[in-house]
């Protein structure tokens, strides 16, 4: 073996070893792809959809956030898929295998539109864990690194809609390991095992809901206190109101 084939074999081991551990610098700035296209962007989403048995979503190659769908709740109209390829590459999706992990995420949503999981206090939540419970799958399918993705959603903040990334990204890992236990499931069978995540995880969860509950009831309190006071709008009998009228007046 020449010295230019073991250096070739040891980027090749180093990059194998992180495809699921990834820190911030193996994100970004090791395994990048910017080569790609929209067209072959697209063509992820065409397969990921094949996969699932779902109708391809209208894709939109514009968005606010990293990505987004709108679900046609109707049937009367196409889903739209919406994602901004430059924000992805900023926060750490750049190359095939993390995008694909996204695409994954967003037609799931589509695959359990209808669902209700019942598992715990926030169903939106669970909708949430459940796409990411298959992110887990399908990686484990079909063999995709799942680092940046990971990575990616950790760093994401507890909303009303969607619990605290730590958890997102642990649950990709435990769907992940219940792969490697049962490696005959396929994606419905496997679903069996995301109850045993959100149970393990109910107490905090719902804590965490309650904490975001309370936290946006105090950002809109704090908006509240410093909303301008406008003097036309306090009712007659108010007593700075009738201050106020009575200070103009005399002028
Ligand atoms: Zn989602």
């Amino acid at each position: 073996m020449t010295q230019e084939e073991l250096f070739e074999h040891m980027r090749e081991w180093k990059a194998f070893v992180r495809r699921h551990n990834a820190n911030i610098f193996d994100v970004m700035f090791k395994d990048i792809d910017y080569s790609l296209k929209d067209n072959e962007l697209c063509s992820i989403i065409s397969d990921i959809a094949l996969f699932f048995g779902l109708d391809i979503p209208n894709i939109k190659t514009h968005c606010d956030t990293l990505t987004k769908i709108e679900l046609d709740s109707n049937h009367e109209n196409c889903s739209e898929l919406y994602y901004n390829w430059q924000l992805l590459q900023k926060s750490g999706i750049n190359n095939r295998d993390a995008f694909t992990l996204c695409m994954v995420h967003e037609l799931t949503h589509l695959y359990f539109k209808d669902t209700r999981f019942l598992l715990c206090s926030n169903e939106r939540w669970c909708h949430e864990l459940a796409t990411d419970y298959v992110v887990g799958i399908y990686s484990a399918l079909k063999g995709i690194a799942t680092s940046k993705y990971k990575y990616v959603v950790r760093q994401l903040p507890k909303t009303l809609t969607h619990p605290k990334g730590v958890h997102r990204a642990d649950v990709v890992e435990f769907a992940r390991e219940c792969m490697f236990r049962f490696p005959w499931c396929d994606v419905d069978s496997a679903m069996a095992g995301l109850p045993a995540f959100v149970y393990g995880r109910q107490k905090l969860l719902n804590e965490e809901l309650v904490q975001c509950v309370r936290d946006i009831k105090e950002k809109k309190d704090v908006i509240l206190q410093n909303k301008p006071i406008v003097i036309e709008d306090l009712s007659d009998n108010n007593l700075l109101k009738q201050a106020v009228l009575k200070y103009k007046n005399s002028k």
